[in-house]
């Protein structure tokens, strides 16, 4: 089976790696001519161009574009695909790319393989980035069954554990527990550097250890990806954040009130629900 990787970064170009591992034919196709070349010498791809015409022989296509690049791509795409090829995507939020795709080519899954690092581009290209990551399918009433099969059993030959729901309840879940994340980290590095002395800003920047480190790290990632989670996911995340600011001032109130038994309720209750959520 030939397998179409269009966006060679960190992960079109991790899964392209996997999947060529694996013993599929993979085709690449990036904007970038040194992009195609290293993907190339770097055994990440078969063969890989910056024509979409590559794709004309592939059977199943990963769109792996940046999100707002996703439904222009696959426009450009369609007049290259065979009538059977299965197209897919990777993007973090689903309700409006399933939407679009859907309308373009019938033969689309919506899928998020729900792992990454700080890194971008094909040089944060790695092996083995979805092992045992979760890996959502997202479709619809429309979605033909067959392709869905097929891009699950891509998706379990990678390792990774995969989940089927509907593209708004993923939409609202990833809100919940991806993009809420950024923007509480991000609000942290931003509080804390926002303190008006100098030397205590240095002082916290030295004493910093792996709880900081663990809280600001999605804060202080890639903000072109925040960018895109807000723009496409715009409902939800206001939602959840709406919520959690709720949750901070039931913080305040207790604090200011001195209300420790309400505080240490809260913070019990908190550490038991966290040992729910299957990390
Ligand atoms: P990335 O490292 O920046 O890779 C995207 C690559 O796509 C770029 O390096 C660029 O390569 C290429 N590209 C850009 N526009 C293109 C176009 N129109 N046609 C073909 N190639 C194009 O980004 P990423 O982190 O892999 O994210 C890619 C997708 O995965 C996004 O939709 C994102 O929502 C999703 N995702 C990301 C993560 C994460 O944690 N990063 C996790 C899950 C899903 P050149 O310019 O070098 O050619």
């Amino acid at each position: 089976m030939n397998i179409g990787i269009v966006g060679l970064g960190l992960i079109g170009g991790s899964m392209a790696w996997d999947l060529r591992s694996l013993g599929f034919q993979v085709l690449g196709v990036s904007t970038r001519e040194q992009t195609c070349q290293k993907a190339i010498a770097k055994g990440i791809v078969d063969d890989a161009s910056m024509s979409l015409s590559l794709m004309a022989t592939a059977d199943v296509i990963f769109i792996c574009t940046p999100i707002g690049a996703i439904a222009s791509t696959v426009e450009q795409l369609v007049p290259h695909l065979s009538a059977a090829a299965i197209v897919t995507d990777v993007g973090s939020v689903k309700a409006p790319v399933v939407q679009a795709l859907s309308e373009l080519w019938p033969n689309f899954v919506g899928g998020h393989p729900m792992a990454g690092t700080a890194e971008s581009g094909i040089d944060a290209a790695v092996r083995d980035l979805f092992v045992d990551r979760p890996y959502v399918i997202t479709p619809t009433a429309t979605t033909p069954k067959l392709a869905v099969e097929k891009v699950e059993e891509i998706a379990r030959s990678l390792r990774a554990r995969v989940y089927r729901c509907c593209p708004e309840d993923h939409d609202r879940a990833v809100a919940w527990i991806s993009h809420l994340p950024v923007m509480v980290s991000a609000s942290l590095i931003a509080a804390c550097t926002s303190e008006f002395d100098p030397d205590i800003v240095r002082l916290a920047q030295q004493l910093a250890s792996s709880g900081f480190r663990d809280t600001s790290r999605v804060g202080g990632g890639n903000p072109e990806l925040g960018v895109m989670m807000a723009k496409y996911n715009r409902k939800e995340l206001l939602r959840s954040i709406n919520s959690y600011r709720e949750h901070l001032d039931q913080f305040i109130n207790s604090i200011e009130g001195q209300d420790w038994e309400a505080l240490q309720q809260k913070l019990e209750q908190t550490q038991k629900a966290r040992g729910n959520f299957e990390f």
